[in-house]
């Protein structure tokens, strides 16, 4: 990060040595206070506010490739690399977008909907500095105006894991998925991995309602100790977050052990995780890695997939591995 910002102050000095500070340059807008003597002020992307001028956006972007990047804010290196992929994706001539958008609609009662950080201000800092040309910031009342009385229901895909523990969460992602769809207008689209069971209801849903959207999905970024980076380990105690890792542990317990039967995956995974006192399992599952059901005989490769509770903050993670099911 350190090195980021001083490289932006250096191309900054450089522009305004140059007069070309606080003009478009290269597609992306710099502020400069020459008279506080070539601070460093931030950088500004591009922030769009309104569907309208989204749509604006992309009239005059029409015939380049537009990439998008869905988030809630709170960015991470995970969320960074999303937006690194879409760059590479979009190209230099493309265009890289990243949305914003706590959105209400997959929050069930009792959630963190309320208390889950916004840190705006910053998040502009890391898109510039990932590559995101233009961020997509709207309101809850431009995406859910008054009156608001259509759904995006994925009926098989979004069934069971998160599915069943979070009723409606799936129909929310959905629908304000396809909404940002619609709005932004990309050609493409980046998910993580990590939510593994949100990016195969994506697809499911782009495939059943001819969407003009290519889905890609990105791998999972870790800590060293190899948890899942996710903008809810900020709600860890300091003696959750040492004992969280133990996710991680049991997923890659179960990818190399000899057995593939679903059954003895999932029971080494309960076994691993219920050696960590503060951790709470909320489900662990073996499944079709493709279609998210249960394996069979036409089963290549299976999805391990896991969601476990430390106090109030529950985490989800996966891993892949073939299977042998027979
Ligand atoms: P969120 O802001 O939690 O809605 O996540 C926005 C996007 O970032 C989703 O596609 C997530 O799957 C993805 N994401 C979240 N955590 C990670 C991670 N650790 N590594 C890679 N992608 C992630």
């Amino acid at each position: 990060m350190a090195r980021a910002m001083s490289r932006i102050i250096r191309e900054q000095r450089k522009l305004c040595a140059s007069g070309q500070a606080g003009r478009e340059n290269g597609g992306r807008i710099w502020r400069c206070h020459r008279e506080a003597g070539f601070r460093y002020a931030g950088p500004l992307v591009k922030i769009i506010r309104t569907a309208s001028r989204a749509a604006q956006f992309r009239r005059d972007t029409e015939g380049r490739a537009l990439v998008l990047v869905p988030t809630m804010g709170a960015l991470h290196a995970g969320h960074l690399s999303l937006m690194r992929k879409a760059r590479k994706l979009a190209g230099a001539r493309g265009t890289v977008a990243a949305s914003i958008f706590v959105n209400p609609a997959q929050f069930g009662p009792g959630e963190d909907f309320s208390r889950y950080p916004r840190p705006f201000a910053r998040d502009c800092r890391l898109c510039e500095e990932a590559g995101v040309d233009v961020v997509f910031r709207p309101e809850p009342d431009e995406i859910y105006p008054a009156g608001f009385s259509t759904h995006v229901d994925e009926e098989r895909v979004s069934l069971g894991l998160c599915g069943k523990s979070r009723l409606g969460h799936f129909r929310g992602v959905c629908t304000v998925v396809l909404k940002l769809f619609n709005i932004i207008g990309p050609d493409a689209a980046v998910f993580g991995e990590k939510d593994y069971q949100q990016v195969a209801v994506i697809r499911r849903m782009v495939r059943d309602l001819n969407v003009p959207v290519r889905i890609v999905a990105a791998p999972t970024v870790r800590e060293a100790d190899g948890l899942a980076l996710s903008s809810r380990n900020a709600y860890l105690t300091p003696e959750e977050r040492a004992q969280a890792p133990v996710i991680r542990r049991a997923l890659l317990l179960a990818r190399h052990a000899h057995s593939a039967r679903p059954a003895d995956l999932a029971r080494l995974m309960r076994r691993e995780i219920a050696r960590a006192p503060l951790a709470k399992i909320d489900y662990v599952e073996v499944l079709d890695a493709r279609t998210l059901e249960k394996p069979g005989t036409a089963t290549r490769e299976l999805v391990i997939a896991c969601a476990v509770w430390f106090g109030k903050t529950r985490l989800i993670d996966n891993v892949r591995r073939k299977s042998c099911v027979s």
